[in-house]
């Protein structure tokens, strides 16, 4: 069995609509309620592979109290495994609020700056460093929100620790997802550079790495890539098809194979919602690509979650809603 570890921070969703403060009581009335870019990475590779077969774990702090036992609960009837959820005495939960103008232009509130998560690795260090150094997951995920919401000691050591992981064959996967809410590009980079480098497969959103490096075109996201000798690189754009760039050794002229493939084609009033539409993306590219599927089909299958994921509202939709995209043994 093969095991794959995510590292992030899951917040609770809270919508203008729902009247709720962030010092009251979130009730919960869906599954909708939470989300994370890591997290929903997670949640959607649990639903679309078999966990017999592939161990889905999440590394991250949550709170003392109900909202997070439920939080635990739901995970676990997932399939992801929360043996690395650690509950904080003193520390919350993030949470974000979701505000929709007239225009129905979404805005994001955060209230993240001292949640339970950011304390994770000070706390934790011995309980996460065992798992990637003595255990050995085969496959470690994080992003540029993991990296964002920790201390520069933190995520120094974050990225020491992984560069001992990977020298002892762990494999790294690593989503951009550039948030310049939570940190300025001058920050950013050489942490950026940093993860880049340790990645065997990097999902890159377009825009994010243009705000990042201030490139306007996708050239400049090739340049690093060469430059940086990474295995396997997704380039997402949005309803645009996404180019898969695999390093192969056998050509010195021309390192890199390319395909590009198109994206699922969705009518403009089936886009409700886009939040996640990455998140679920690489999970269903993983779910393919971890099961030793080829980039194409990987590919193919990552488009139609996320398309998906965008047709419905909220970060996790519900089983219904995509019930033909799981396997069948999620319902024996
Ligand atoms: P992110 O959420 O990281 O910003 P993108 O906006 O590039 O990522 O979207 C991720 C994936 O979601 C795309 O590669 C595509 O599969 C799907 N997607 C996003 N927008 C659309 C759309 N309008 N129509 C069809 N698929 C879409």
């Amino acid at each position: 069995m093969k095991s794959i570890l995510f590292f992030g921070e899951c917040m609770l969703e809270e919508n203008a609509d729902d009247d709720l403060n962030f010092d009251g009581e979130l009730s919960f009335c869906g599954a909708s309620r939470y989300g994370g870019d890591t997290l929903n990475t997670a949640l959607y590779l649990a639903r679309t592979t078999d966990t017999e077969q592939l161990k889905i774990s999440f590394a991250t702090a949550l709170s003392k109290g109900e909202q997070s036992e439920k939080l635990l609960n739901m995970w676990q009837l997932e399939g992801i495994d929360t043996k690395l959820v650690t509950q904080s005495h003193d520390k919350s939960i993030g949470r974000y609020r979701i505000n929709t103008n007239i225009a129905g232009e979404r805005s994001f509130i955060y209230d993240r700056s001292d949640s339970a998560a950011k304390y994770y690795l000070q706390n934790e260090h011995q309980l996460f460093s065992d798992e990637l150094t003595k255990i050995k997951c085969d496959y470690f995920y994080f992003s540029g929100i993991s990296l964002a919401i920790l201390n520069v000691k933190d995520r120094q050591y974050l990225l020491e620790l992984l560069t001992t992981y990977k020298n002892g064959g762990g494999k790294i996967i690593f989503d951009n997802n550039y948030r310049e809410i939570l940190w300025r590009g001058e920050q950013a980079l050489p942490f950026y550079q940093q993860a880049m480098q340790l990645a065997d497969i990097a999902f890159l959103t377009d825009e994010d790495e243009f705000s990042l490096y201030g490139d306007s075109s996708v050239d400049g996201i090739l340049q690093r890539i060469h430059r940086w000798r990474i295995p396997e690189v997704i380039i997402k754009q949005g309803a645009d098809p996404c180019l898969v760039y695999q390093y192969k050794t056998s050509d010195i002229n021309e390192p890199y194979s390319v395909k590009t493939i198109e994206s699922t084609t969705l009518l403009n009033h089936q886009v409700v919602d886009t939040c996640a539409a990455g998140d679920a993306f690489a999970a269903g590219y993983l779910a393919k690509r971890l099961n030793e599927k080829s980039t194409t089909e990987s590919a193919h299958f990552a488009h139609l979650l996320a398309s998906r994921v965008i047709q419905f509202s909220g970060a996790i939709i519900t089983l219904d809603e995509m019930a033909d995209l799981m396997p069948e043994s999620k319902f024996q």
